[in-house]
């Protein structure tokens, strides 16, 4: 089955045909480690994921590699560290685990490599290099920064001429740049600030450099497809292109894929408006497939309006499916080849999940009627999915793999448990070590201080 994609770049939905059908590539922006995944941050992990999965279906689980990197220096990490007090390696390494027990927990698979731009710096420096090497780059007062004018592309992706983009002033106006539009390829770390040495003197990447770095490094200087959220169209995927592109010579990705935004109850999500969504916050009400099954119910370049309503509606219709599971005769059969061909057909057209979705509700209709074949196809496509990742009886009795992390609760028990060493009470500050890692987190003690870390 062909598969058809939209692709931003140009405009239009095209068949999907690999660079090698043996070695097919994908890269994804990944997020920037500083707190809590939202909502909005959760849309690429899922949609994304299905799309992995409807590679690695059609040309095999060992020819798909999928990249999603973890931005892990970045003016925002630098804030967080500094308001927390927080180590900025402490802080990274804390809230990747938080990204990975969210996205573990609304089933997204592993991909494949997931690198982390400061295991990067090198790759970074090479590739400024040669850009100011080729005249694309230039150095202005500690900072590297991308001449735009240099490519005749430059705003080809977002659709965006040069001059409405110094008009709508989205760039920060600084003497030092040739062009407003030029962006930053590399900056002077100021005083306790992390930087690495470079010719340019003490410093570190602009963020888009990061991308272009590490998918060149997994994946090849041209790759099969570019995904990420619309919000980073401007600049983060223009700048990528212009980076690549120029010092290579070469196509940068065939296909750039990007989910529309998302809106709690009909509202942009915002930390003022207080009615920012984090996934962590969610386990407490939901399932994680309760989360992912929403999101799937909207088609992922559409807008999709997150709410309280229609996640108490997926979680319905999820309970209604998983009692079918439940009555069924157990095991059920596993096997590709019983996945629905009608659902695959609406994935192949642009990934149309709401398509694909109300195949699933017919297959349920006829399996409830006793049809053991369509119960057969209705089981293995919800897999296929993403769904019925847990038995019948675990999801009624919400026995979630996933641990929901609630610091309040454990910085409480950290400071209990040292209350009781302190008054030599050792039973009771070896029971709460072990309440807490039966919640899945890991004390340390080191220097008169209880540092603590998932499982
Ligand atoms: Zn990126």
């Amino acid at each position: 089955m062909d598969y058809q994609f939209y692709d931003t770049y140009s405009n239009t939905k095209k068949l999907f045909t690999p660079l090698d059908p043996s070695n097919v590539r994908m890269y994804v922006c990944g997020p920037t480690v500083y707190d809590y995944a939202h909502v909005g941050n959760a849309r690429p992990v899922v949609i994304f994921d299905v799309v992995y999965r409807m590679l690695q279906l059609k040309y095999g689980q060992d020819h798909v590699c999928y990249v999603r990197n973890i931005t892990d220096v970045d003016d925002k990490i630098i804030e967080a560290s500094n308001s927390l007090n927080e180590d900025i390696s402490t802080l990274t390494e804390r809230t990747t685990k938080y990204f990975h027990s969210d996205a573990e927990y609304v089933g997204a698979l592993k991909p494949n490599f997931e690198p982390k731009a400061t295991d990067h710096i090198a790759e970074m420096i090479n590739i400024i290099e040669k850009l100011i090497e080729k005249d694309h780059a230039y150095e202005a007062k500690g900072n590297v920064l991308f001449a735009v004018n240099t490519f005749k592309q430059y705003g080809k992706l977002s659709g965006k001429t040069l001059e409405d983009l110094i008009a709508g002033s989205r760039v920060e106006v600084v003497d030092y740049k040739k062009n407003p539009a030029d962006f930053i390829l590399w900056k002077p770390a100021k005083e306790n600030e992390p930087g690495w040495d470079s010719p340019w003197g003490k410093g570190r990447p602009g963020w888009h450099i990061e991308c272009s770095a590490m998918s060149e490094k997994y994946l090849g200087q041209t790759f099969d497809i570019h995904g990420g959220g619309q919000d980073l169209t401007f600049p983060h995927h223009e700048n990528e292109i212009a980076q690549s592109e120029c010092c290579n010579d070469k196509k940068f990705a065939n296909f750039w894929m990007h989910n529309g935004f998302l809106s709690i109850e009909g509202e942009k999500m915002s930390k003022s408006l207080g009615n920012f969504i984090t996934i962590n916050e969610l386990k407490d009400k939901f399932q994680g497939e309760v989360i992912r099954f929403n999101m799937l119910l909207t088609h992922y370049r559409q807008p999709l309006n997150w709410t309280e309503k229609s996640l108490q509606e997926s979680k319905k219709i999820l309970d209604k499916w998983y009692k079918l599971l439940g009555t069924a005769e157990q095991p059920l059969a596993s096997a590709k080849e019983l996945i629905s061909e009608i659902m695959l057909k609406a994935l192949a057209d642009d990934v149309n999940t709401p398509q694909a979705i109300a195949e699933l509700h017919q297959l349920y209709k006829a399996a409830i009627g006793g049809n053991q074949k369509a119960l057969d196809t209705f089981y293995n496509s919800c897999k296929f999915l993403g769904l019925f990742n847990s038995t019948s009886h675990e999801w009624s009795t919400r026995q979630n793999k996933a641990v929901k992390i609630d610091e309040n609760l454990i910085n409480e028990l950290i400071l209990k448990r040292n209350t009781a060493r302190s008054g030599k009470d050792f039973p009771e500050a070896d029971r709460i070590r072990d309440e807490l890692l039966n919640m899945g987190v890991i004390l340390e003690d080191k220097d008169n201080q209880t540092t603590w870390k998932l499982k």
